[in-house]
């Protein structure tokens, strides 16, 4: 079986670029041109410098030692918390920049929900010295107050959006109108495994150089480059992509997703997509989507902006229809006491998303000799208020 995409830009039946015919220019350009400019020696040599020297890579492959006493495996933490700005969304936001600066664009659009990869984006512009534009939904805009200032001060436009509910799904609608009337000079960085090929395929790219160090590092703690675990949560799926990339061809590690069930997989207040969602197109690509009877996206729900996603890159979807991924849906409640217990057994406060995978560490039965590597993908810092409010210390 093959789970990278295809030549279509399909993976399995998921996948593809179904865009209005005005954008269908700017989609084939990059189609074209990423995998040329990617593998360029001169791009690669830009990349893994500023890999090194900005976001601080390599990130540590960190064997948790209480953690795994309590676990009964031995549990391995690769630490993407410790990325400049907080999380893995630097590696893609970085790695499209450089693209965007090679195809000859001068001026980058963004969406973001949580801000997160607003944050990214306007950060790695303010490096690039490029023009860049956020589109936010208005409603995210007044939740995410911190994120929208550190934009701001990083030196970014912050567009709030008024149309449908005034969140992700609007601000993505309105980051694609930006591109569509701006083809020329005008670069979309996408924040997640989503969207028209390559979009998927090029993010997964990027973020593949997190499975690219677990196993040179894997190989120097035990020996093998291959774990039998790799947990990683889900939200769009580009952390999860990454942590899996290197893997997906060897049925020997076995994949875990864990993606957010909010208050409960059968409540309305949920956001996981790959139990409760349907074949549909969302943003430029066939994928589980999580809407109503008539085909009207539904709004999502977690306690973690991260992972408040109506859709699932489509790579995710064709793993969990594969076989090939198991997948885990985390309530708020679990993922909550899963970060005060990391923070307690090894030191580390880690952000609400990436909390939803190490419920999976207590759900799963292991054996004692598994090697299991879980993705922190992010810092807990940005969480505090929520924690705060929800968990008594
Ligand atoms: C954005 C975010 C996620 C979810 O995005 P993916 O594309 O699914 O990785 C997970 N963790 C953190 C810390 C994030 O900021």
């Amino acid at each position: 079986m093959k789970y990278a995409v295809d030549n279509n830009g399909y993976y399995g039946k998921f996948g593809g670029a179904y865009v209005p015919e005005i954008l269908h220019k700017n989609v084939s350009e990059l189609q074209e041109r990423y995998l040329t400019i990617m593998q360029d020696s001169a791009f690669q040599k830009e990349l893994n410098q500023l890999l090194h020297d900005y976001v601080g890579r390599p990130t540590s492959l960190y064997f948790a030692t209480r953690l795994s006493q309590f676990v009964g495996a031995k549990v391995y933490l690769k630490r993407e918390d410790l990325c400049h700005t907080g999380a893995h969304k630097l590696n893609n936001a970085l790695g499209q920049i450089l693209l965007a600066k090679h195809m000859g664009k001068t001026r980058i659009v963004a969406e973001t929900g949580a801000g997160q990869h607003g944050v990214a984006t306007a950060t790695v512009c303010a490096l690039m010295n490029m023009e860049c534009v956020v589109y936010m939904g208005e409603t995210d805009v007044k939740r995410q107050y911190l994120n929208v200032q550190r934009m701001y001060m990083l030196g970014a436009k912050v567009v709030p959006v008024t149309s449908g509910n005034k969140t992700l799904k609007d601000a993505t609608n309105e980051a694609i109108r930006d591109w569509t009337c701006n083809p020329k000079d005008t670069f979309y960085i996408i924040g997640s495994v989503v969207g028209p090929h390559p979009y998927p395929d090029m993010v997964a790219r990027f973020q593949a150089v997190i499975s690219e160090e677990i196993m040179w590092q894997l190989q120097q703690h035990e020996n093998t480059s291959y774990p039998d675990y790799v947990i990683a949560c889900v939200g769009g799926g580009s952390n999860a992509a990454g942590s899996f990339y290197h893997f997906l061809e060897h049925d020997s590690v076995k994949l875990i997703a864990a993606e957010a069930a909010g208050l409960g997989v059968d409540t309305n207040e949920s956001a996981a997509t790959i139990h409760l969602g349907r074949e549909g197109i969302l943003h430029g690509s066939k994928t589980l989507i999580m809407q109503t009877d008539d085909g009207q996206i539904v709004e999502p729900y977690s306690i973690s902006a991260g992972l408040d996603y109506p859709g699932i890159g489509p790579m995710h979807a064709f793993l969990a229809e594969s076989g090939r991924a198991q997948v885990y849906a985390i309530t708020d409640d679990e993922a909550l006491q899963a970060a005060l217990q990391l923070t307690r057994l090894e030191g580390i406060i880690p952000a609400i998303e990436s909390s939803h995978a190490l419920v999976v560490l207590a759900k799963h039965s292991f054996k004692p000799n598994d090697v299991i590597v879980l993705t922190v993908s992010g810092r807990g810092d940005k969480d505090m208020e929520t924690y705060c409010n929800r968990l008594t210390f």
